[in-house]
């Protein structure tokens, strides 16, 4: 921890930068006690770690400042310096006691009180949401950073995110959907954006970098997104991820399968129109490919041109899925708007820019052409190829 109470009841902060000389006068003249327990607290000065309170060997603190790493300090440090650095009203380590909520650092930017939590190590699910919550209830809003150390980069532009990774996704002012992090040690964001999502575990995602010198609180909060975003690679990815999918069996993948097969349909022979990349699918946890077959099997295989498909017709049979969990959708606490329904919203605008469907009002298209299934490997390779080159740009646009 970095801040601590004196005997007179002030709160004393590490994050103004003091010489280790000063500290040590302080230290000789003044005890500590922790803001949260009460218990007496020392305050470390060595060579290595960064300066911090500690409680003393024997105590157990009731709540906060249990295992902080010194990775978690330096950054909670930096971003604290940072904001000030910035002429931003700031507090660290401030104890909200209506909330009984000790966010990392507290700031106020824009008319908007943020509680900035710099999350370095996993917690649970419940306690996320919990926190999360409380913030909101209190006005503040959370941002929540993760730990640059915990974002898993598999090669270039494909992530592998945990479901607890997803809770930091975050919606920035002009609707983009961004996951924050920083590196105490590379003094750098590290910001995801454009993020597709291909299986429960692997998205493609873009990633940029933000030297925390050279950036203001305004670009992490709404970063300039640019979307390099390649059908190309998005279609290898997935091909790769539908070869593997039957390498790991599950009760829901054999469900699918089965009835897949029932309607003469075959994993490996699926076309391109199905597992399209469509913007909100993180808030789908099962794979495109999974969800956008059950979409094909419900709504559009039975449908000749010219018959019309309403959107409330397809959430019913939505809905019918999720009841029974043959789809499964992801809660991500931060983000508030319409939810996974939208991803399927998105999936038809998806169809409609390829021609597939035609808008005939704001819930309900056409069908223009049906989708062709291809009868043989050699029939889809040959689609596939041809629909990354046609769509190239179109379906970039997403
Ligand atoms: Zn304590």
């Amino acid at each position: 921890m970095l801040t601590a109470q004196t005997k007179s009841g002030t709160i004393f902060s590490l994050g103004k930068e003091y010489k280790k000389e000063t500290l040590l006068i302080i230290r000789n003249n003044e005890e500590f006690f922790c803001p949260a327990c009460g218990e007496r607290v020392s305050l470390k000065l060595g060579n290595q770690r960064i300066y911090h309170f500690a409680h003393r060997g024997g105590t157990v603190c009731r709540d906060f400042y249990e295992g902080e790493t010194v990775y978690h300090m330096k950054g909670k440090l930096q971003l604290y310096q940072w904001l000030e650095r910035q002429g931003i009203p700031v507090a660290l380590e401030y104890y909200d006691a209506k909330i009984n909520q000790r966010p990392d650092i507290v700031f106020h930017f824009d008319g908007i009180k943020y509680a900035l939590e710099y999350q370095c190590s996993p917690i649970s699910e419940e306690i996320f949401f919990k926190r999360t919550a409380a913030y909101y209830e209190q006005n503040y809003i959370p941002l929540w950073i993760m730990g640059s150390k915990h974002l898993k980069a598999k090669r270039s532009n494909v992530f592998s995110l945990s479901n607890f990774d997803y809770f930091f996704f975050r919606e920035t002012k002009d609707n983009h959907l961004i996951l924050p992090s920083y590196c105490p040690e590379e003094k750098q964001f590290k910001i995801l954006s454009s993020i597709y999502p291909y299986s429960i575990k692997n998205a493609l995602a873009n990633i940029t970098h933000h030297s925390i010198q050279k950036t203001g609180i305004e670009e992490i909060l709404s970063p300039e997104i640019i979307n390099h975003f390649s059908l190309a690679k998005w279609s290898m990815e997935m091909e790769k991820f539908t070869l593997n999918l039957l390498l790991h069996p599950s009760p829901n993948l054999n469900r699918f399968l089965r009835e897949i097969y029932r309607h003469n349909l075959n994993i490996y022979l699926l076309p391109p129109e199905i597992g399209l990349p469509v913007s909100h699918s993180l808030f789908i946890q099962t794979p495109s490919i999974i969800w956008q077959t059950y979409l094909y099997l419900d709504v559009l295989q039975d449908k000749m041109p010219k018959d019309l498909i309403d959107l409330k017709e397809v959430e019913k049979h939505y809905n019918k899925r999720l009841i029974k969990k043959e789809i499964i959708n992801r809660n991500i606490p931060q983000l508030t708007s319409e939810g996974s329904f939208s991803a399927v919203k998105d999936y038809f605008q998806q169809l409609e820019r390829l021609g597939i469907l035609v808008r005939k009002s704001e819930t309900v298209f056409q069908l223009e052409t049906s989708i062709f299934i291809p009868k043989s490997n050699r029939e889809k390779e040959e689609r596939r190829n041809e629909f990354c080159q046609k769509n190239k740009f179109l379906l970039a646009k997403l």
